[in-house]
């Protein structure tokens, strides 16, 4: 743990270098230790809120999908297996509820049921319906510990009305073959498989209907098997681990970098020459209205009162027009990067940008408005179906220096133009994505004619003008 807190965000090798890869298994064990899949943030003690990002390398998702026997017989099979496990549950869990009333009885001990119904559900599954049930238990403790426990865990149905027909089943006891004719096969006890003819190696095997979402994966979970009264179908849920390796790979090892603002919502250099330029200040504006709307209906609330119903529908529908935009561009961003090539996307640290050339007021709107760590956050989650990655980074120094003579302090910003007394002029934040980018890595290709994107609303839409600050004076090198 030492180790990882000494990273910080800048020291944080960009190649996979044999300490990254070490670090990398490291983070891997803890995530798996700590059953954890989203990506964690650690504060350093030496750095302010300094902090050390990395992703998730492994993801928990859950396959959902139909069963269906391939004859009577098999539905026969099957409908007693998952009766014979809803029985099991019902006896552990009456012996637990009568040790629970009983001082001197602990409900964590309970008899042995795998003679009893190992033969028709397998030992495996007896096992598993047994730590199903102390879960259960387990759960309704911790929550009777915070008082919110909702009663103690219940029957899967009885005898006399017909019990939930339910089982769960242990990750090496069933197998998916995910194909054009995809199945299931369960294990069963010995004594059903003589029953019904199965022979001593062999599984239950069941159609699977419906589409999977996660046919690729590198660990199954516990699987649960049940007969959906709704529907009259038998239904599973199958958790399963997937490596992140294991979705789209990016087409090259290219990289980009952004520059985030407010008139500008993102400026992006990429390694391959492309710009793209994402105009905010519609949107921006019209998040500003909103706000002063919400301080001018805040004002004439009665003392005491800090919120009304208007105010806090006002506050939702900012959040939503901007999630919804936010949204849209991680998309519209990301799509454009892997048709790039692009694997690795830096992103510039907002605060430092802000504190360069705004108002303290600015500032805090353009915070408000940017969500900056949602906004990144969806940025990463978007790129991680693309097999990209995200890294936030500083770039503090970057916004006002001059790609051509590489001076910092000859350079004058106006609105949206970066002019420098070498003669340099271009666009402020095109080329601060660039500076920035240069700084990650080597850019040796030419820019482009930079791509700039409008929101109208609904999707972010090439606008058919190219963005040229002062189009009368500018040089054709001005946007590069
Ligand atoms: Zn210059």
């Amino acid at each position: 743990m030492d180790a990882l807190l000494a990273f910080e965000e800048q020291s944080f090798p960009r190649q996979p270098t044999l300490l990254f890869q070490l670090f990398q298994s490291v983070v891997l064990c803890l995530i798996i230790e700590l059953d954890s899949y989203l990506y964690h943030t650690i504060h350093t003690e030496t750095t302010n809120l300094c902090v050390l990002r990395y992703y998730k390398m492994m993801m928990k998702r859950t396959n959902e999908f139909v069963v269906v026997p391939q004859s009577e017989q098999d539905e026969g099979l099957l409908r007693r297996l998952l009766d014979a496990s809803a029985a099991l549950w019902n006896e552990i869990n009456y012996e637990r509820r009568q040790n629970y009333a009983d001082p001197d009885a602990d409900v964590w001990e309970i008899s042995e049921y795998r003679g009893r119904y190992g033969g028709i559900l397998g030992a495996s599954t007896v096992q598993q319906i047994e730590r199903k049930n102390r879960e259960a238990w387990k759960s309704f403790f911790s929550l009777k510990e915070k008082g919110e426990a909702n009663g103690k865990p219940g029957y899967w149905g009885n005898e006399n009305d017909g019990r939930e027909l339910r089982t769960y089943i242990r990750n090496t006891s069933y197998t998916v073959e995910w194909g054009e004719y995809s199945r299931l096969e369960i294990l069963v006890g010995q004594d059903l498989k003589d029953e019904y003819g199965l022979g001593y190696r062999e599984r239950l095997r069941l159609e699977v209907r419906g589409e999977s979402n996660w046919k690729q994966y590198d660990k199954q979970g516990r699987l649960e098997l049940f007969y959906d009264e709704q529907s009259g179908q038998f239904r599973a849920f199958q958790p399963v681990t997937i490596d992140n390796s294991r979705l789209a790979q990016p087409l090259a090892s290219e990289e980009a970098a952004l520059d985030i603002g407010a008139n500008n919502l993102v400026a992006c250099t990429t390694t391959t020459g492309q710009q793209y330029l994402y105009e905010g200040r519609d949107l921006f504006e019209r998040f500003r209205e909103t706000t002063r709307e919400i301080a001018r209906l805040q004002s004439l609330l009665e003392d005491g009162r800090d919120s009304s119903k208007r105010v806090r529908r006002l506050y939702r529908q900012r959040a939503r027009r901007r999630d919804h935009a936010q949204d849209a561009l991680a998309r519209d961003l990301i799509e454009r990067l892997y048709d790039e090539g692009v694997s690795t996307v830096y992103v510039g640290n907002l605060t430092d940008v802000l504190d360069t050339h705004w108002s303290v007021e600015t500032n805090a709107k353009t915070h408000n408005f940017w969500a900056f760590r949602a906004f990144v956050k969806r940025l990463s989650c978007t790129a991680e179906e693309y097999g990209m990655s995200v890294e936030v980074r500083s770039e503090a120094w970057t916004s006002q220096e001059c790609p051509q003579c590489g001076s910092p302090d000859r350079t004058t910003r106006h609105q949206d133009t970066l002019t420098c007394q070498c003669g340099f002029e271009g666009h402020a934040d095109l080329v601060a994505s660039e500076t920035f980018l240069k700084r990650q890595t080597d850019v040796a290709r030419p820019m482009a004619r930079p791509v700039c994107l409008k929101w109208d609303d609904h999707r972010w839409s090439e606008s058919p003008r190219s963005h040229r600050p002062n189009e009368e004076h500018t040089n054709p090198h001005a946007l590069r």
